[in-house]
């Protein structure tokens, strides 16, 4: 840190405030965690400087051999680890390898099919009408999703993000008497949207989703299931999500991050059946930028982790540490959405306490908890101020935590929920960002934070 000091002190400032923070507060945001020592050190290093566009043993640069040698070992863990026919490594993030999967979709099943119709090998061999009409075939594709209200991600068809402008989308929710997803409901739409794409994951649902239901109804109406595992795959890979709940099994195309419960380095990967190897492949340059070999790196050792036996037990204590931290939520009179888990993650619904997600989340990060607001099903208060807060094991597990502490976790909480109070707005009515917390909570819940 002293090399980063030497050149801009306030940098070096920054990273060491940011090891404390991340010390110092109970770190319960669903999507985050603490990767190795040896993740973070194979993340720093000379593969920066290398531009290595293409895939391995094809570049467009010259010099690439020991790029193509640590992607090569990254894919080779993620196809043991996860039993996948092929890896891609390369995705900057999540986004990243949703777009790469989404382009080898219709690639595969739409662009492909029609240049043979078309007696052509490549696009650039098309006549400028047949070229515009395969645009139009292109742009007039269905996608269907988990609604974001239920715990579906931007990226699955919505209009804020270019998936939703690249498709024609509808989305599924789920029950409003259980919260789980309703299959029969899913099966209808399908029947009747017939999209191409058929996603399955999700950022915020709290319980398992069966994917061999999913894959029979993407057949039936000659959809591909694509799965984005990127919250869950820490699950997958320490086999807690077996059988029908494992979407590598029954999903053509499965993407992730590397960051979240799987606790790699910041990135994505796309696994997928040998049918969309090809196009999965002609991600950079079709939508990526140029490989980022030091992340690769980095990836590929945290894949090594993960095949561990050890990694298995993390994974079981994290939906372990999530049962508890939300059986102490319920004691305490903490209404949480379907009532329970069983992953890595908790949605609680604050409105009980006369407040908003936006309230609860600030008190509690300055008592020292760092959660996130998070909408509910059919949530009065919207995206923005929200009705929940989202909660998640798989940091405080690295950390060692185990289900006592969940529990103190779970006390904690229900102290500071129950001591917030929206404060008035200008107007004079209850605002949904301001609030009051009562004298002491904070200092006492940092303490307590600190001590475990
Ligand atoms: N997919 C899902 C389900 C996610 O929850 C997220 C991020 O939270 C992403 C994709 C995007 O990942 P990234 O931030 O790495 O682009």
């Amino acid at each position: 840190i002293d090399v980063v000091r030497g050149v801009e002190p306030a940098v070096a400032d920054a990273i060491t405030a940011e090891l404390a923070d991340q010390r110092e507060s109970l770190k319960l945001i669903a999507s985050e965690n603490y990767a190795s020592p040896a993740v973070l050190l194979a993340m720093g290093n000379w593969f920066s400087d290398k531009y290595a566009e293409g895939t391995i043993g094809r570049r467009f640069y010259a010099g690439c051999r020991n790029v193509d040698t640590i992607e090569s070992i990254a894919a080779e863990h993620a196809k043991a680890l996860f039993g996948a026919e092929h890896a891609y490594v390369q995705p900057h993030s999540g986004i990243d390898a949703n777009l790469v999967a989404f382009w080898a979709i219709l690639a595969a099943r739409i662009e492909s099919p029609a240049l043979k119709r078309l007696g052509a090998r490549h696009v650039n061999d098309l006549t400028d009408a047949d070229w515009a009409a395969l645009r139009r075939e292109l742009g007039d594709q269905r996608m269907l999703g988990m609604s974001l209200d239920a715990g579906g991600h931007l990226t699955h068809g919505f209009r804020p993000n270019i998936s939703g402008k690249m498709f024609d989308q509808r989305s599924y929710g789920t029950d409003p008497a259980t919260g789980l997803v309703d299959y029969d409901a899913l099966r209808e739409t399908a029947r009747e949207f017939r999209p191409l794409i058929l996603v399955g994951g999700y950022s915020a649902y709290p319980r398992k989703v069966n994917f061999r239901i999913m894959r029979e109804i993407a057949d039936e109406v000659g959809a591909v299931l694509m799965v984005d595992m990127a919250h869950f795959a820490g699950l997958v890979a320490g086999k807690v999500f077996t059988g029908d709940f494992d979407p590598v099994r029954h999903a053509q195309v499965v993407t992730t991050t590397t960051h979240k419960s799987l606790r790699g380095p910041r990135g994505g990967m796309v696994l997928c059946t040998s049918e969309f190897s090809d196009q999965v492949d002609r991600g950079c340059p079709m939508v990526l930028g140029g490989p980022l070999g030091n992340m690769m790196a980095a990836k590929a050792v945290a894949f090594a982790e993960a095949r561990q036996p050890a990694f298995a037990d993390y994974a079981q204590r994290i939906v372990d540490n999530a049962a508890a931290l939300a059986e102490g939520l319920l004691r305490r009179d903490v209404r949480l959405v379907t009532g329970g888990t069983d992953n890595h993650l908790v949605l609680a619904d604050v409105s009980g306490f006369g407040i908003t997600g936006r309230q609860a989340e600030a008190a509690l990060l300055e008592s020292g908890i760092v959660t996130n607001r998070n909408s509910v099903p059919a949530d009065p208060n919207g995206a923005w101020y929200t009705s929940g807060i989202r909660l998640g094991t798989p940091a405080l597990t690295t950390r060692g935590l185990g289900t006592a502490e969940m529990d103190e976790i779970a006390d904690m909480m229900a102290d500071v929920l129950a001591s917030t109070k929206p404060a008035a707005g200008a107007d004079g009515k209850p605002s949904k960002a301001q609030y009051t917390l009562a004298d002491g909570v904070a200092d006492r819940t940092v303490k307590r934070a600190g001590e475990l």
